[in-house]
């Protein structure tokens, strides 16, 4: 039996209270006590992972180094605890059916009926069990986060499994941390407990008493209403604390570790460690609450009426704004309302660089190739990410090639002028799940480019997630164009990033740089990109003072 000790947050009452933030959260607090940290999303859909499902449904797809296509929580572990996870980190009940059924065809299980326990439930817990043995040395705790609100049907084998993993562990090895919500009625003014009381019940009608309890709320709560939710939910009063909103996400770990949470996990899990060292985490919330100047940008794609979809983005320019000493307020605009408006032009007025993001299908892209035009005319810093390099191609080719069909075969898929077509290796593949090139790939970066500049080394590994790519019929053409191939895998057969000429700073990868942000460490070409932004926008106010916030206004 291995020394691991193991923490289980549930989340009650509604979803969307921000349980993987918590998690995360409690992870960094473990961390900074010099704890050996890891974490699971467990995810009670069916989809064997999140690859397939429309952003609209649970935000971004996140991809970990080793291509796993994941649930977006997995971005916010790796920020937080500055870890990175792999296709361990994010199992779904469509992973743990598929591995029993298989077991069963194999003949696994002969003579027994295959059953949501033992059989799932035993799949669950070794998937659990399976993280004390990674590679490297045992994690000293690992944050298993289970997706969806008790209650519900589809996670019950999940939190029975739990329920049986507590069982069989050392006393003292599992900790059950539930978050439930606390609501504010506006005519009284008051905070009600009885969602939480309710929560729990819930909770302990399936087995599971709840270790700690984190309230989310408006605002504090007093130790009379402490008092109350810990005699009706039968948690010491000192182990039931508020998750109280803040102004910025990063803020939550500092404030866990003001109201004692990291202590508490210390002691109920009797965890042999130092006291933590948040210096760092402090410097850099201070640095957000310092800003030096505020710019703005604009990041036009498809799924923009949800800011989750485009998460790892909004967080990396996040981070490439606190390397910058700047706040980056972003506005995300869909690209469908720059298509057939002849003012589009003023719709992307006023920001001090453009980002198009990664997507999927035809919806959106003339909306997105104008916003492509835009900036590399008015030369506005510009960040293309794989898809929007792939946009960013066929508008250079359009509008400077002169080749008027010019498309990629995803929108056009007899388009005469492929200039963006199906990896060679991607065309006799007729499954969707999983089958895209994913994952880390090296990428040989071109010296003497603001690539070059941004990473300052040769080469580089980024996570990717596509199918198609720049068709090198057209290379010669596009770099006697001006356009410069500034990244390229090492056989030279891919082109991993462009950049143009011409221009302060336009940049397209291929790859999915937003990844391998982190606050404390915001991604080369996010930092760069943020860099060039503010130098456009204080080239703007010089030029004419007042101008920039006329323009915002439109
Ligand atoms: N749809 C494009 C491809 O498959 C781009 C993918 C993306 O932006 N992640 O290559």
């Amino acid at each position: 039996m291995s020394d691991t000790k193991y923490i289980f947050v549930t989340g009650g009452n509604l979803s969307g209270l921000g349980k993987g933030l918590a998690a995360a959260s409690m992870g960094r607090l473990l961390k900074a006590r010099g704890l050996k940290v890891t974490i699971l999303k467990v995810d009670p859909y069916i989809n064997v992972d999140a690859g397939t499902m429309s952003p609209y449904q649970h935000g971004e797809v996140f991809v970990t180094r080793d291509g796993a296509e994941t649930d977006l929580d997995l971005g916010h572990y790796e920020r937080y605890i500055d870890i990175d996870l792999t296709e361990k980190s994010n199992i779904t009940t469509g992973q743990i059916y598929q591995a029993v059924i298989e077991k069963e065809r194999k003949g696994s299980y002969l003579g027994a009926t295959v059953q949501v326990i033992p059989h799932i439930t035993n799949e669950i817990k070794d998937r659990i069990h399976g993280l004390c043995s990674q590679d490297d040395e045992t994690p000293d705790v690992i944050i298993i986060e289970i997706g969806g609100t008790v209650g519900d049907i589809e996670s019950l084998p999940f939190l029975e499994a739990i329920r049986q993993y507590r069982m069989e562990q050392p006393r003292g090895h599992v900790l059950n941390v539930h978050l439930t919500y606390l609501p504010l009625i506006p005519t009284t003014g008051e905070l009600k407990t009885k969602l939480t009381q309710h929560a729990v019940k819930e909770l302990r009608a399936i087995g599971i008493q709840p270790d700690i309890l984190l309230c989310r709320s408006t605002r504090d709560m007093d130790d009379e209403m402490r008092k109350k939710i810990a005699l009706f939910c039968n948690v010491p009063f000192d182990a039931v604390f508020s998750d109280v909103d803040v102004k910025n996400i990063y803020f939550i770990p500092l404030a866990f570790e003001a109201m004692g949470v990291g202590s508490k996990l210390v002691e109920l899990l009797s965890l042999k460690c130092g006291p933590p060292d948040l210096t760092d985490w402090k410097d850099m919330v201070e640095a957000i609450k310092n800003p030096q100047g505020k710019i703005k940008i604009g990041l036009v794609g498809k799924y923009a009426i949800l800011r989750d979809a485009y998460i790892s983005v909004l967080e990396a320019l996040a981070h490439g704004g606190i390397a910058n000493k700047v706040d980056v307020d972003v506005d995300c605009i869909l690209s469908e309302k720059l298509e057939n408006n002849e003012n589009w032009r003023d719709l992307l007025a006023g920001y001090s660089g453009i980002v198009v993001p990664g997507g999927f299908g035809d919806r959106g892209t003339k909306g997105k190739i104008l916003a492509c035009q835009y900036a590399r005319e008015e030369k506005i810093p510009f960040l293309g990410l794989c898809l929007g390099l792939q946009i960013a191609t066929v508008e250079f080719a359009r509008n400077i090639l002169g080749i008027a069909d010019a498309n990629s075969t995803e929108f056009d898929e007899l388009t005469p002028e492929p200039i963006i077509d199906l990896m060679p290796d991607q065309k006799k593949i007729t499954r969707k799940g999983g089958t895209m090139r994913l994952g880390h790939y090296p990428c040989i970066i071109k010296p003497g480019t603001k690539a070059h500049e941004a990473y300052g080394v040769d080469v580089v590994k980024e996570r990717h997630r596509h199918r198609l790519e720049i068709n090198n019929k057209y290379r010669d053409q596009l770099e006697k164009a001006g356009m410069i191939m500034c990244g390229l895998s090492p056989d030279n057969l891919l082109v991993e990033m462009i950049e143009l000429k011409d221009h302060p700073w336009f940049v397209g990868t291929q790859f999915h740089p937003e990844f391998q942000s982190r606050p404390q460490r915001a991604q080369p070409l996010f930092r760069a990109f943020i860099k060039a932004s503010l130098e456009h926008h204080r080239r703007v106010e010089d030029l004419a003072p007042g101008r920039v916030e006329e323009r915002v206004k439109i």
